[in-house]
């Protein structure tokens, strides 16, 4: 870093719109809806670059300043640890524990309704394609990357690190949301260990219990170990929510107030005494 977050960010900023121009025109040549089609789900998802950097810009200076001020006081479970000083193994450390936060952060968005409300939204895309990536809610942008400020300041992982990782990470996202698929052979080798784009389509099934597995970010280490591993064809998966209808987030601002319409929806549902429908519609 060297007191040069700008650069960095820029960097990063960079490199993650050229893969997403990339892909993007990649899809294109393999894609099976109409362009016109693929053009509207592109700029609606689009929309929520916007509200990501309103929110993530401020945030990201938090980030960069816990981290800083941990290394400074030497705090955090890394700077704790009496390990080695090479950078290789100092960066698997911090690779690891940040990793295993962003299933920790992965797993409660699911499990906790209030939370879920705001992560639906980027489940709630039943085509899914290299702009997914980008379609998150600006509450949860506000609750990632509080929580990160968070495992910043838990883990003391150096800023160097955090970094390299953010752009293994923009890959991993990336290539896990395209509709360009790895090679079978490559793709089951991977999946010993990372979290492929044919896992992380499984965690965009529309029902239960496919939803909830495959939490990890970029390894799938963690859900191998907790029992969250789930595998899928991906000819078997319907992209989407199976308790949110299409019609009722079909624009941005329809996508903007359904965490909140939803708890309204529930409080009408709850005072009429009607059993919430689980299932709305399937996906053809
Ligand atoms: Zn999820
Ligand atoms: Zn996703």
């Amino acid at each position: 870093m060297n007191g040069k977050p700008d650069h960095s960010t820029t960097l990063q900023l960079f490199f993650f719109a050229t893969l997403v121009i990339a892909l993007w025109n990649a899809e294109i040549l393999f894609r099976k809806e109409p362009l016109r089609e693929k053009w509207r789900h592109t700029v609606l998802n689009l929309h929520f670059l916007l509200t990501a950097t309103l929110v993530q810009l401020p945030l990201t200076l938090a980030v960069i300043k816990v981290s800083e001020y941990t290394a400074d006081q030497g705090l955090g479970i890394l700077n704790r640890l009496p390990l080695p000083s090479s950078f290789a193994i100092r960066f698997l450390m911090g690779f690891l524990v940040m990793d295993f936060f962003e299933y920790i952060y992965h797993y409660m968005m699911h499990k906790t309704a209030f939370l879920w409300s705001f992560h639906l939204i980027h489940h709630s895309d039943t085509e899914l394609d290299v702009s997914t990536t980008v379609r998150e809610h600006p509450g949860e942008t506000f609750i990632r990357v509080s929580f990160m400020v968070l495992t910043v300041y838990l883990s003391g992982v150096p800023l160097a690190i955090l970094l390299i990782r953010q752009f293994i990470q923009s890959f991993s996202n990336l290539m896990a949301h395209t509709t360009i698929s790895y090679p079978a052979r490559l793709e089951r080798i991977l999946r010993w260990v990372f979290i492929t784009p044919g896992l992380h389509k499984v965690h965009h099934h529309d029902s239960m219990p496919y939803t909830d597995s495959n939490y990890g970010d970029i390894l799938c280490i963690w859900d191998r170990l907790f029992g969250t591993y789930r595998e899928l064809e991906v000819s078997e998966i319907n992209f989407g929510i199976d308790t949110v209808s299409p019609s009722e987030i079909r624009t941005f601002p329809n996508l903007l107030a359904y965490p909140f319409l939803k708890k309204e929806k529930k409080q009408e549902a709850e005072a009429s005494s009607e059993p919430i429908p689980q299932k709305l519609y399937v996906n053809p």
